[in-house]
Parts: C-alpha cells; sequence; structure tokens
C-alpha cells in the first residue's frame, strides 16, 4: 500500500485517508479525475494530462482546486514519499462538499484528492500472446469527452467482459461502430496497412496516450485514419491493439473470442509499441 495520499490541502497516511460524507463526488459522481502514468521514476505526459483536467472541469464549471504549478509540485512529493518507480498518479476533484441538492451549491470548495499506485509493466507472456476484448453495448451518455467519475456503465461493461475471459471490454455504438474500451481506446490496422482510431468527438475520451501515439505515428510515415470503425471491419482487421495510461500499447488478439489477423501480436502494432515508449523517455521518435 502506497505510505501517503493528498487530501485537501495535506499529506495523510493512505489508510487514514478520506472524504466527507457529503462530497458531491461520492453523492452524485459530480467530479472528475486524471491518471498520469509514471516510468521509471518520471511522470509522462504531465501536462497534456493537467490540460484535460482544466478542460473536464471548465466543462462542468468546477474551479481548478490549486494552480497548476501547486499540483505538479504535490504530485512531485508524493512520488518522492511513496517511492513511486512504476505507476501512476490518481487525480480527483470533485465539486466538493455541501447538503445533498441536485443544483450547484453555492458556496462549495471544489475537493481535491491525489493517491499513486505502484504497478508492474506488463509481462513478455502477455505482450507475445496480447489479450482478449470482449464487446458490449456502448450504454453512456453524451458527453464522453468529460473525464467524469461517472463511471458506472465502463465498470459494468469491464465486469461483462473479465466474466467472459477477456481483458478489456470493446463498446459498440447504436450504429454498430466501435467507441472505445471501459477505460482505454481502440485501434485497428486494415490489410494495407492503415491505421484506424476512432475520431475524438464527444463519442469518446481523448486518450493522452491515443494523442501521443498519433504524432508517433505520423512520424514514422504511418499512414492515420481518424473515423470510426464497425466492429466487422475490426473482427476481420489485420491487427488490433488498445491504449491507455496504464497500458500504453497493448495488442488485441482476439475479438469475442474470434483471432484478430493471424492471432499474434501485430507487426506494426509491436513497433508502435516500441515508438511510443521510446518517445515518451526522450528518445527521438517524434521530437
Ligand atoms: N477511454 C476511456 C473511457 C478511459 O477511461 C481512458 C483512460 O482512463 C482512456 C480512453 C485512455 O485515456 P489515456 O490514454 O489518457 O489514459
Amino acid at each position: 500500500m502506497p505510505r501517503f495520499a493528498y487530501v485537501n490541502g495535506q499529506f495523510v497516511p493512505h489508510q487514514d485517508a478520506s472524504i466527507h460524507i457529503e462530497d458531491r463526488g461520492y453523492q452524485f459522481a459530480d467530479g472528475v479525475y486524471e491518471v498520469t502514468p509514471i516510468l521509471k521514476g518520471t511522470l509522462i505526459d504531465e501536462d497534456p494530462h493537467l490540460d484535460r483536467l482544466e478542460r473536464s472541469l471548465r466543462e462542468l464549471r468546477i474551479d481548478m482546486p490549486m494552480s497548476r504549478a501547486a499540483i505538479k509540485l504535490v504530485s512531485a512529493e508524493l512520488m518522492r514519499r511513496n517511492r513511486l518507480t512504476n505507476g501512476f498518479i490518481y487525480i480527483q476533484v470533485t465539486r466538493g462538499v455541501a447538503p445533498r441538492d441536485h443544483k450547484f451549491p453555492k458556496a462549495a470548495k471544489p475537493a481535491l484528492v491525489m493517491t499513486t499506485r505502484q504497478t508492474r509493466l506488463p509481462s513478455e507472456k502477455v505482450l507475445n500472446e496480447g489479450v482478449g476484448v470482449a464487446t458490449s453495448p456502448d450504454i453512456r451518455w453524451q458527453r464522453c469527452d468529460i473525464k467524469s467519475v461517472s463511471l458506472l456503465p465502463n465498470i459494468l461493461a469491464k465486469q461483462q467482459a473479465v466474466e467472459a475471459g477477456a481483458y478489456e471490454a470493446w463498446m459498440v455504438d447504436a450504429e454498430g461502430r466501435v467507441t472505445e474500451g471501459s477505460s482505454t481506446n481502440a485501434w485497428i490496422v486494415t490489410g494495407d496497412n492503415k491505421l484506424v482510431t476512432r475520431n475524438a468527438t464527444n463519442s469518446i475520451l481523448n486518450g493522452i496516450t491515443r494523442m501521443t501515439l498519433l504524432k508517433v505515428a505520423a512520424a514514422e510515415g504511418v499512414t492515420l485514419e481518424e473515423r470510426p470503425f464497425t466492429l466487422e471491419e475490426a473482427k476481420t482487421a489485420k491487427e488490433a491493439f488498445l491504449t491507455s495510461s496504464s497500458n500504453f500499447v497493448m495488442p488485441v488478439t482476439r475479438i469475442d473470442d474470434q483471432p484478430v489477423g493471424n492471432g499474434h501480436p501485430g507487426l506494426l502494432t509491436m513497433r508502435l509499441r516500441e515508438g511510443y515508449l521510446d518517445f515518451v523517455q526522450g528518445g527521438e521518435t517524434a521530437h
């Protein structure tokens, strides 16, 4: 367990960290969050994550709880105190504490919680085999571009996928097109080596990994198409993979128990994984 969390202005022992029972995040899921990865002791894409935090807050008319510079200082201090090497920082901001009432409270101050988690990178075995995804209807709201803590449909989709023996859920819209994973973005490679991922509208969360990988792919001369793709197209794709701050680039080798391509992680997928890791660790690929 990590040693410290940061809650509303104070570093507190993680096991003692708590929030008020009338925090609107707890009662209404009235808040947003960010997950910033840490690789070999360094935060990856910290500014883009804080840009997205600011955007999500702006969309919900919640103030930043403190300055970006202060959040960065707390992140660095939490990493130091918790001796983080690989893992992530979790930042959650809610509209604050107020007597339960749907309308915005007049006086509440945004509440801030920051925690860390040490994680392991995926094993060679997982990377060599790739993972399976199971599909389910996308039953979410129309502002999936906001990184809201309201994640019930994502949780239900993920649980259904796990119970079907899969690693992640891919959600499919009413037109039969893949939106994204429960906590990841979805990608395919077509038979003629085009890299396809859904365009960033209100239907998906625009992943920070997604945006960085688009740059890496462009720098590597890969042909990109940002557009919706159907589940059928995904099932007959040459390669598939998912991206997120906790997976980076993860090959998908099964969709609903059907093999993707030859059933092994794709060549372009693995090249992009390397290119991504190289880039975020200061390599040259997309500078
Ligand atoms: N899509 C959803 C619904 C997510 O929750 C996440 C991450 O939590 C992502 C995509 C991937 O975003 P990122 O690459 O910023 O981690």
